[in-house]
């Protein structure tokens, strides 16, 4: 379990972002503490968030277990907590802000839709969540827009973003770990920024909130290294700060599996019950 964290020569604000989708486990407590020591190491600070767009996973029961789990642990966080939820205004916001530029347009297709299309195409590029958007929408005439609008079929939002990043030009990003990447925003194609269901999306609502929560710092798992490529872009066209970047190491199980719901016992709170310290449950996640 590595404890390599950033260099903070500076006063970081750093942030803890969970998703109220189910117990926090070692591996989020890893997070947690990394965030902490990278903000308390330069005598800045460090926030957290909520993660809550995702309405039908979310629960308000996980939320209170995060307060609790994390309070235990010995964090302490500037106050007030940002919840997502509580902030559709600022997505709409900024999806405005985009679609002023051009950039958006509505997608009508079904993940069955998509599928098809795929199949059809015989091969599709590739991106870190799978196959690439075909691309289906980004052509259709403002009347057959008009006309599925006009007849209910519900749209979701999608970046164009080849058209994006040639908007916004050669951008970078620096990864305390990795060093200065160019960035890659089309990995992605063209990405959902609003959902069917929802009206913003992971991308969007955390690239926002990471510039107007102050964060200088975004330290969080290797998992969302490819996703920064994007954040990098979605900075650029909204005008947003820029931070500097941290994605550690993802704890696994002895077996190398990346930690998840499936480890209930090493949830923080079987931990807890088992009769673990929290001096305990912090050496588990690497940490003194
Ligand atoms: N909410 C995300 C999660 O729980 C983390 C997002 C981030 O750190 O950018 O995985």
């Amino acid at each position: 379990m590595s404890t390599s964290g950033p260099d903070a020569s500076a006063p970081f604000v750093t942030r803890f972002a969970p998703s109220p989708t189910g117990l926090l486990h070692v591996g989020h407590a890893y997070a947690a503490l990394f965030a902490e020591r990278a903000a308390r190491a330069g005598g800045g600070h460090l926030i957290l968030r909520i993660e809550d767009i995702d309405a039908g996973r979310c629960r308000p029961q996980f939320e209170e277990a995060i307060y609790q789990d994390l309070a235990w642990l010995g964090l302490a966080w500037e106050e007030p907590v940002r919840r997502q939820s509580d902030h559709m205004d600022d997505y709409a916001g900024a999806l405005a802000r985009l679609d002023g530029l051009g950039l958006l347009y509505p997608c009508f297709c079904t993940r069955r839709e998509v599928a098809a299309e795929i199949a059809r195409a015989g091969h599709a590029p590739h991106g870190p969540d799978g196959p690439l958007y075909p691309g289906t929408c980004r052509g259709l005439s403002p009347e057959t827009r008009a006309t599925k609008k006009a007849a209910g079929t519900p749209s979701a939002l999608r970046l164009d973003t080849k058209r994006a990043a040639e908007v916004a030009g050669p951008l970078e990003w620096h990864d305390g770990a990795a060093g200065t990447a160019a960035a890659e925003p089309n990995l992605f194609g063209d990405v959902v920024l609003a959902r069917k269901d929802t009206p913003t999306s992971y991308h969007l609502a955390v690239t926002l909130d990471d510039h107007l929560q102050g964060i200088t710092l975004v330290t969080r798992g290797e998992d969302l290294f490819a996703a920064t490529h994007l954040h990098r872009l979605l900075q650029a066209l909204l005008g947003l700060d820029v931070p500097l970047y941290h994605h550690h190491p993802m704890l696994a199980d002895e077996a190398g599996r990346r930690l998840a719901k499936r480890h209930r016992s090493l949830t923080i709170q079987a931990l807890r019950d088992a009769g673990k310290s929290p001096a305990e449950v912090r050496q588990m996640a690497g940490f003194e």
